[in-house]
């Protein structure tokens, strides 16, 4: 288009082959939903005791082959293609079955559980109702389930979106801000917007002791948190001398390698172990 009207330019081999290999990772992942391949890992969340207050779902694909494929490869495409709506209904299902699992035992009732949503996911029209219609049939108490957003969201589309963050708020849900820091948007616009949570992106929290201006910034996302009084957690928290730094400058909730990797459910910390027979 660029170079102007009955100007015809052919898809190089290399583009053929991309297009190609879009357009089999787009099927794999249909194929990867009916065949119920897809998986969760929980990831935990920790406070400032090192108690356990929950963890975040993340979603795990083993290919055809059996190689792991990361999110970061196949999210972005089944958001393009549409795929993420089925996607994310499965996971939001799967993660509420796990809630209600943590809020029948004593041990385990008050932990809450974070689930990625999709800019597009959250802005399609059925969103609200089937994320309540999920809410329902699992049983869970709404208060322990977290929603993960991203500034992409409201980039799309700003007033939707706080129109939406409010009919899911009366759901009962909390709604989190995820990889905050990276976006593009002023931060004037959280006064704005209903939000319980901020999780630092985990970039700076990687940098923060070898960059100011990392350093910089985590110290005014805590500041900022704490005068729109917000919570606020750190991901990627690796080290004890990255956990220290946060404490120091007043955040108290972390989630990271240091306190555990994502894990199948049976791993996690406390799980009872599946009888054999038992469902
Ligand atoms: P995210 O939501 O920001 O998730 C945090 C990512 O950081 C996860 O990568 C997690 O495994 C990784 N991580 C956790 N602790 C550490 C650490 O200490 N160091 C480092 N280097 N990394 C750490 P993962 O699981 O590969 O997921 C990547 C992204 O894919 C997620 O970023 C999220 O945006 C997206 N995603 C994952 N699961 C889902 C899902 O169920 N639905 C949607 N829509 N997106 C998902
Ligand atoms: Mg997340
Ligand atoms: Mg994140
Ligand atoms: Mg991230």
């Amino acid at each position: 288009k660029r170079d102007g009207r009955n100007t015809y330019r052919f898809f190089s081999p290399d583009m053929q082959a991309a297009v190609e290999a879009h357009a089999r990772l787009d099927s794999e992942l249909r194929a990867a939903l009916e065949n119920n391949a897809f998986r969760l890992h929980y990831q935990p969340q920790v406070d400032s005791r090192g108690q356990v207050t929950g963890g975040e779902a993340l979603i795990r694909w083993f290919d055809p082959s059996g190689k792991p494929v990361p999110p970061s490869e196949f999210i972005p495409l089944a958001e393009e293609s549409g795929m993420i709506i089925p996607i994310g209904q499965w996971v939001l299902r799967r993660a509420c079955e796990q809630l209600a699992h943590w809020q029948s035992a004593p041990k385990t009732r008050t932990l809450k559980l974070a689930v990625n949503i999709s800019a597009r996911q959250f802005l399609h029209p059925k969103f609200v109702l089937e994320t309540s219609a999920t809410i329902e049939a699992s049983g869970i108490d709404p208060a322990g389930l977290k929603l993960e957003l991203t500034e992409s969201a409201f980039l799309r589309d700003p007033e939707k979106t706080v129109a939406r963050m409010d009919e899911l708020r009366r759901l009962g849900v909390g709604l989190s801000l995820d990889d905050f820091g990276t976006g593009y948007s002023s931060l004037s616009y959280l006064k704005h917007l209903p939000f319980d949570q901020l999780k630092i992106d985990q970039s700076f929290v990687r940098d923060m002791l070898t960059d100011h201006s990392s350093m910089a910034i985590v110290r005014a996302i805590i500041a900022m948190s704490q005068s729109l009084e917000l919570e606020v957690i750190a991901e990627g928290v690796e080290t004890e001398a990255q956990r220290n730094a946060l404490e120091t400058l007043g955040c108290r909730f972390y989630q990271g390698y240091l306190f555990g990797h994502p894990m199948d459910i049976d791993q996690w910390p406390g799980a009872e172990p599946t009888l054999p027979g038992q469902v």
